[in-house]
């Protein structure tokens, strides 16, 4: 063995199914190291850093433990990379608006047009202009969903509150407070709705016992389709 080989050995490419998706990861093997590290990196690639004995099984075990810390930080690591420029896609209803910027005059202003996304602001004030935008959007498709909902199971429509949480959909407060996260209205039809029977269902029942999944089969029967896509987008609805 050279120098420079001392304690690492060949990396290796290797991949697994993490929270429902492919994860792939570097694997570097070392003889020095005696410890498992993981590492997500700016653009949200993997390295696992290994000691040359541990088993590839023992690796994917590791891997799974720390699966939820690993989705929150491959999520952050997309949304940073979040551009917010010319043609970039904004998911918008299950589909895409492509993003079109217009020089910014005096005052700041969006509008959906044939499958585009107007904007009209100075560059810095894209982000905040747009996601008021959505916000808005999202109070007024959101209400009337809701609404939808509640009547058709001859509920008394509950008041809505817009959330911006950063890892949920939706809640149901003490007070029966429908909090749904504005996100919401980058998700597919199916997925708002399935959201919005959720949080109906706590109404009846407020933990997630099997008696409230059969409650959301009653009021939403294909939510388990609904449920795994929403899961599978959520990193790409959070990214702004
Ligand atoms: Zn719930």
């Amino acid at each position: 063995m050279d120098g420079a080989g001392m304690g690492t050995l060949q990396d290796s490419r290797q991949s697994l199914e993490l929270n429902g998706e492919t994860v792939d990861f570097l694997l570097r093997r070392s003889r020095r190291r005696r410890t498992l590290a993981l590492r997500v990196g700016e653009t949200g690639e993997v390295v696992v850093n290994a000691p040359h004995f541990v088993a590839l099984g023992d690796i994917h075990r590791f891997l799974h433990s720390h699966r939820l810390w690993l989705g929150r930080q491959r999520c952050a690591a997309r949304a940073r990379f979040f551009a917010w420029v010319e043609g970039a896609a904004m998911p918008w209803l299950g589909s895409t608006l492509t993003l079109s910027l217009l020089p910014g005059g005096g005052c700041s202003r969006v509008q959906a047009e044939e499958g585009r996304l107007l904007c009209a602001a100075p560059p810095d004030g894209v982000p905040a202009v747009i996601t008021r935008w959505y916000q808005r959007q999202a109070r007024e498709l959101l209400t009337q969903r809701l609404g939808q909902h509640a009547s058709r199971i001859g509920r008394p429509v509950p008041p809505l509150r817009l959330s911006d949480a950063r890892t949920r959909w939706g809640s149901l407060s003490a007070r029966g407070v429908v909090s749904l996260n504005w996100r919401l209205v980058k998700a597919d039809w199916r997925e708002i709705d399935y959201v919005i029977c959720h949080e109906l269902a706590h109404f009846r029942q407020r933990d997630h016992s099997p008696a409230f999944w059969r409650e959301v089969a009653t009021l939403f029967p294909a939510w388990e389709t609904a449920r795994r896509e929403l899961r599978d987008n959520t990193w790409r609805y959070f990214q702004f």
